[in-house]
């Protein structure tokens, strides 16, 4: 069993920390954002991603988003809801790496962004990976170090 302490945990690989894209709510590009919001809602997700029907990822739709599309001058206007399209509205700049990074990238990203999405080489989206994963990782890998090492 190797000692905590020489565990590489800033190198080690991302597969462990995956949710499989089969498991991942998502929408398509071409759907209404009435669908995405409901889709949003039922999940209890801000966020999900877009999937076009190659399985690639094009972008990132959020509850605030779709708010923000909706808002008139003077009054919500939510009959917009059923004629613009989540392509119309989604957010195009998302975090995105390859299977085969190592955690410090995923870590460092998820400041920023509250799940990095994970593709392969081919482009192909594999799944996500949520914030909560990588603080439970860490808070599990510093409770383990202070057993081994009581002063810290
Ligand atoms: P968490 O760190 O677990 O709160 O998740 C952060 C964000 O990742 C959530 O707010 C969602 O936007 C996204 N997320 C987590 N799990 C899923 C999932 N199974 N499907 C789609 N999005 C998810």
């Amino acid at each position: 069993m190797p000692n905590i302490q020489e565990t590489d945990l800033l190198a080690g690989g991302i597969d462990t920390f995956i949710i499989p894209a089969d498991q991942v709510a998502h929408v398509q590009p071409d759907n209404s954002l009435e669908h995405a919001l409901l889709v949003l809602v039922k999940s209890g997700y801000t966020a999900i991603p877009v999937l076009g029907m190659d399985s690639c990822l094009r972008g990132i739709i959020s509850k605030a988003k779709i708010l923000d599309s909706i808002l008139g001058v003077e009054r919500m206007e939510p009959e917009k809801l059923s004629s613009l399209t989540v392509e119309e509205v989604m957010e195009r700049d998302f975090s995105a790496v390859k299977a085969d990074v190592v955690f410090e990238k995923v870590m460092s990203l998820s400041i920023q962004y509250p799940f990095v999405c994970v593709e392969n080489h081919d482009g192909q989206f594999k799944g996500i990976i949520p914030r909560s994963k990588i603080l439970a990782h860490l808070n599990g890998y510093l409770h383990e170090l202070r057993k081994t090492n009581p002063s810290m």
